[in-house]
């Protein structure tokens, strides 16, 4: 999009942020680990949004004091609740158990790398649509932090130079960008990139379809909120014939 790329700014304005005093390693192992991890991530002109991956900026050890970090709190947020999490057992490890459910499963895939992939060349020149899915989505909102369920359909069609990647590969793909508090819109583009990058199709289509729990469990409680968003990429954008192909065997799919 023009206009809003930092780098195109003209050289003699000021930088838009200031970075931060430069610290040493004894000042920042003093740190809890988030402020350590941000002062990293700022350093590097990295974005942390709620669906950013921030892997790259996190050292050994320091997801265990994430979760030491987080549970505490959460410990607070019980507090504030006036829930008696001494005296009531139900509560009493939910600080702990919340913790670890979001760094090790929901949020994982904002601190873990890219699941590893072996990408094999097409030699058999493959060129023909290929059809993923439906691949499950389990992620979360980023406003409310309520569950979203839904299904990812993805469609490739390969050129010669393509990498093709096994089918499995994709699932976990997808389950890395949506295990993060997420958007709708923003997580099918942040796929679309992932893929693109790796596979390096002629054309890429994504289709994602989910359940927003935010709209069962609170707001207007309307029990009928599916949502449905897609990227066309390539191929799939200049040619509707293939765009039609896509989406009529997406459907079929849909129905059986
Ligand atoms: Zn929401």
């Amino acid at each position: 999009m023009p206009g809003i790329d930092t780098d195109s700014r003209p050289t003699d304005m000021p930088a838009l942020k200031t970075p931060p005093p430069t610290r040493s390693d004894d000042d920042l192992a003093r740190l809890p680990a988030s402020e350590r991890i941000r002062y990293r991530l700022i350093g590097a002109e990295c974005r942390y949004h709620a669906n950013d991956n921030i892997s790259a900026h996190i050292r050994e050890g320091e997801l265990e004091e994430l979760k030491s970090e987080v549970q505490a709190g959460m410990q607070a947020v019980l507090q504030s609740l006036v829930i008696d999490t001494d005296s009531d057992h139900n509560t009493n490890e939910t600080a702990k158990r919340v913790a670890k459910m979001f760094i090790d499963e929901v949020f994982r895939g904002r601190y873990v790398p890219i699941p590893a992939m072996t990408e094999f060349p097409n030699v058999s020149r493959l060129n023909e649509l290929m059809i993923v899915g439906p691949i499950t989505v389990r992620s979360a909102c980023s406003h409310h932090l309520c569950p979203i369920f839904g299904r990812v359909w993805i469609g490739i069609l390969p050129n010669e130079h393509s990498n093709l990647i096994g089918l499995s590969k994709y699932a976990r793909v997808c389950d890395w960008v949506m295990t993060r508090p997420q958007i709708q819109e923003e997580a099918v583009v942040m796929l679309a990139d992932a893929l693109q990058e790796r596979v390096k199709p002629d054309g890429l289509a994504i289709v994602m379809e989910a359940d927003h729990f935010c709209m069962h469990w609170r707001g207007v409680k309307d029990d009928d909120t599916a949502m449905t968003n897609s990227v066309m990429r390539g191929a799939f954008l200049k040619d509707p014939n293939l765009r039609r192909e896509f989406l009529s065997l997406l459907s079929k799919k849909h129905t059986t």
